[in-house]
């Protein structure tokens, strides 16, 4: 085993995504399973499939094209709305893409031509987030130049909350988009078959009962993955959350003076770093650092451990409390999603399935 390494249990994976299907489809939505979490890992994908899911989302093109290489068949939808000049791969690789904007819809659709084959659309809708999306008021408009494009389905409307403006979804939001997609069905009169609502931090507002009937879609992937939801950062109930842990090694553990000797400057980043004298500490370095991943979102599975910082590749812990921990031994933690992201696409750090 190379070390650090993330280590997925797929077991845990697969259970999590089925604890998730279950819970919506009770309440009739579809759950879209993403996987930019892990960088499309295959095998992830794979457990996520066995959980239940009937479709897949990713936000990179390079990730779908290896899931669909890897024999995957269910559809696979690209998350993060089109570049422009990715548009052949997208409609070559992608069953279906959220998008907002016409000019590249137009793009997928003289794609989709060349191919002789149809790409779903979801038109993305700017609910408050001030992410991705067409303001409310320009839905109809846009909703009119879809319609009209071959090798289009214009498939529906969805939102994304929480992930940048930090907005939750709401009775509110989700209503507005509810009654977007009925004035769009009475002006054309078919019906919008999906209404994506959002994402993990959706799950409380239907958990509350406070969804409005008509979402019948939710994109899920930090609470497959982590079992969290992001808006209020809490467990999600009936799952677990250490379906995927970090694993990394102890390269020096000694006594020292908690507080530095000499005079303090600026650090390797550029801050000033300050420190409170606690007296002697026994303090453990661990390979591993600010470049692998965003060091505040790992937790020691050891809850006698303590962060004390990081550089670019040493991390530094205070081990007073766990006597057990010399040179050589393996320190585990729990991810949040920041680190999740940051260790998958590190190359220093291994992954592995159990
Ligand atoms: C990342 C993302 C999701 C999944 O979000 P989670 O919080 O991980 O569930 C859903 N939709 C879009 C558009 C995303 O970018």
């Amino acid at each position: 085993m190379y070390i650090p390494c993330v280590e997925i249990d797929l077991k845990k994976i697969e259970y999590n995504t089925k604890q998730l299907v279950n819970l919506c489809s009770n309440n009739g939505i579809e759950v879209m399973g993403i996987t930019k979490g892990v960088c499309g890992q295959v095998d992830v994908a794979k457990a996520i499939i066995k959980g239940g899911v009937k479709k897949l989302g990713e936000s990179r093109i390079q990730n779908i094209r290896a899931l669909k290489h890897s024999g995957i068949d269910i559809p696979i939808y690209l998350i993060r709305i089109p570049m422009l000049s990715e548009v052949v791969d997208v409609v070559r690789w992608a069953d279906g893409s959220l998008n907002s904007e016409i000019k590249v819809i137009k793009g997928l659709s003289e794609s989709a031509r060349s191919f002789g084959k149809d790409h779903r659309v979801i038109l993305m809708v700017d609910v408050g987030d001030l992410r991705e999306g067409v303001l409310p008021e320009h839905v109809i408009e846009t909703v009119d130049e879809i319609i009209d494009l071959p090798g289009i389905e214009f498939e529906g409307i969805g939102t994304n909350l929480g992930c940048y403006g930090g907005i939750m979804a709401s009775y509110k939001n989700m209503k507005l988009l509810v009654n977007l997609a009925k004035d769009i069905e009475r002006e054309y009169g078919f019906e919008v078959k999906t209404l994506s609502g959002g994402n993990s931090s959706t799950i409380s507002l239907l958990e509350r009962g406070q969804l409005p009937s008509g979402i019948n879609q939710f994109r899920i992937g930090e609470g497959i993955l982590l079992g969290n939801e992001p808006s209020v950062s809490r467990p999600l109930p009936g799952t677990h959350q250490d379906a995927i842990i970090l694993k990394t090694e102890a390269i020096e553990v000694k006594t020292k003076p908690s507080y530095p000797i000499g005079e303090i400057g600026h650090d390797a980043f550029g801050n000033i770093p300050a420190f409170e004298d606690k007296g002697p500490m026994r303090r453990a370095i661990v390979a591993l650092g600010k470049q692998d991943c965003q060091i505040e979102d790992l937790s020691p599975m050891d809850t006698t451990i303590q962060i004390l910082g990081a550089s670019s590749d040493h991390l530094l812990l205070d081990v007073t409390q766990s006597c057990n921990t010399e040179v050589g031994t393996i320190i585990e933690f729990n991810l949040s999603y920041g680190a999740l992201l940051g260790l998958m696409t590190s190359r220093y750090v291994a992954k592995y399935t159990i």
